[in-house]
């Protein structure tokens, strides 16, 4: 072997070569105004970067984000409910097996009280493997005098508050990219490999009801607990309730890393974003005619856009017609983040304008971002009580206009973590000084968390 810098022994694929390089439009968003962006430091380490991202294979597979387009059309139609849950922003440092896995399990123990209360399937959805990129109110900040970048999520730049840290380093996407890899490896292991069983799962929730503060959700596990045991009785297969389809998802907000990580799919020849099973707009990022919305109508996967209290029919409509013009099932979910204050007041219009042009899209309630304050002793919070009035809000709304509440949106961890106030076990500001974790939004703590499951069930089950 001599020719070390001769020409690989085989070439690529069109498609793994170029990402999709000529696609018409896929690089359209190119010449639109664009919000949220870093500005890289070094453009070859960004060019290096971006080469080596659009050769690496996809994260998840066209054909699973197929099916998940299925799953959500299912519950447009009131026929399943989809719980989306994880970080505000994921970390490379957290993405350890233990927190990975105690999210998991969270989210599964959520799920089984949701499939109990709801009498449907739960479409299982994690804020994970990928939800590195935060959107910002200011590019800068300022600490004790000094002025540094604003962290923009792991995928960008460091936490820690010094110059080097907080500098836009490109490489960071190639990071970004081999943590999502090895943390859907682990979620696609523990969902496959027995970890999922339904059995495990509700014993796990046993525990949370034990403790006194969660007496009152003691029946509603009774229930499910019988439930088990009929099946059981009846000869259900619990081997085949071993697994369970686990789908990936994040905000794109980072394009470069969106597009290099598109591919065309063989099956069908359309474009795919195999970043993620399902890819959301943020509510600073959904302007129709700028860079994400026009990125994310090129691409096959569902998505999502955030909608905040100032959003009208017509924008709702306006997006509609740019993200789903063929109104196809399960494409568009409008994930709405109005506050407990106004989603009473604002909801309906959105939601009546939207039903009488005919769509069909899936609504989301995220109870967490219209509710963030300042808790007295200057952290970042949101009241319990509050994102479950909201939540209580989304299915008022859509039950008096006779509409589908499809799912539920939440910033939560599997940790004991003190990040948002409030709970039957409550949390208060002072425990934010020891077990307050979060870089960015506050988080549902695992009590918490399967506290809102019980709640929300117990609504869904009227
Ligand atoms: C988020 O989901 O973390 C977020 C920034 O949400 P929004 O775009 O709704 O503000
Ligand atoms: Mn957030």
């Amino acid at each position: 072997m001599t020719e070390l810098s001769a020409k690989p022994a085989f070439s690529l694929s069109s498609t793994a070569q170029s990402g999709a390089a000529n696609y018409p439009g896929l690089d359209h968003w190119r010449d639109l105004p664009i919000s949220q962006q870093p500005s890289w430091q070094d453009r070859d380490v960004f060019e290096a970067s971006v080469k080596e991202l659009s050769v690496l294979p996809p994260l998840v597979f066209a054909g699973e984000v197929d099916v998940l387009r299925e799953r959500l059309a299912a519950a447009a139609q009131g026929k399943a409910f989809l719980l989306q849950g994880g970080d505000c922003a994921e970390t490379f440092e957290a993405a350890t097996a233990d927190k990975i896995s105690a999210r998991v399990k969270t989210i599964l123990q959520m799920a089984v009280v949701l499939t109990y209360g709801a009498a449907m399937p739960v479409i299982k959805m994690g804020r994970m493997a990928g939800q590195f990129a935060k959107p910002r109110s200011s590019n800068d900040e300022t600490r004790d005098g000094v002025t540094l970048p604003a962290y923009r999520g792991d995928i960008v730049n460091g936490y820690d508050f010094t110059p080097e840290s907080r500098g836009h380093d490109a490489a960071r996407m190639l990071r970004a990219y081999h943590t999502s890899a090895s943390t859907l490896n682990l979620i696609r292991a523990f969902t496959q490999g027995g970890f999922a069983d339904l059995r495990s799962v509700h014993q796990w929730n046993k525990g949370f009801t034990e403790n006194p503060a969660h007496a009152r959700y003691e029946s509603l596990a009774r229930d499910i607990d019988r439930a088990i045991k009929f099946m059981d009785s009846c000869g259900a297969d619990f081997e085949a309730l071993k697994r369970v389809e686990f789908f990936a998802s994040h905000e794109a907000l980072l394009l470069d890393y969106e597009r290099a990580l598109t591919r065309i799919d063989s099956r069908t020849g359309f474009p795919y974003d195999t970043s993620a099973h399902f890819l959301w707009i943020g509510e600073r990022t959904r302007e129709l005619d700028h860079a994400h919305v026009d990125f994310l109508s090129r691409v096959r996967n569902p998505i999502g856009v955030k909608l905040g209290p100032s959003t009208t029919g017509d924008d709702a409509l306006r997006l509609i017609d740019k993200l789903d013009p063929d109104r196809e099932p399960g494409r568009l979910t409008f994930i709405t983040r109005m506050g407990a204050g106004n989603i009473r007041e604002k909801l309906p219009a959105v939601v009546e304008k939207v039903t009488a042009s005919g769509a069909q899209v899936l609504w989301v309630t995220d109870p967490m971002h219209g509710n963030t304050v300042t808790s007295p002793n200057g952290y970042k919070t949101r009241n319990f009580d509050d994102v479950i009035d909201e939540v209580r809000g989304f299915f008022e709304v859509h039950h008096g206009l006779g509409t589908v509440p499809g799912g539920l949106h939440v910033e939560m961890t599997g940790d004991d973590v003190a990040e948002c106030l409030g709970g039957a076990d409550p949390i208060d500001q002072d425990a934010f000084l020891d077990r307050y974790e979060s870089v960015c939004d506050p988080r549902l703590n695992h009590m918490q968390s399967l506290e809102m499951a019980f709640l929300v069930a117990g609504a869904l089950a009227k």
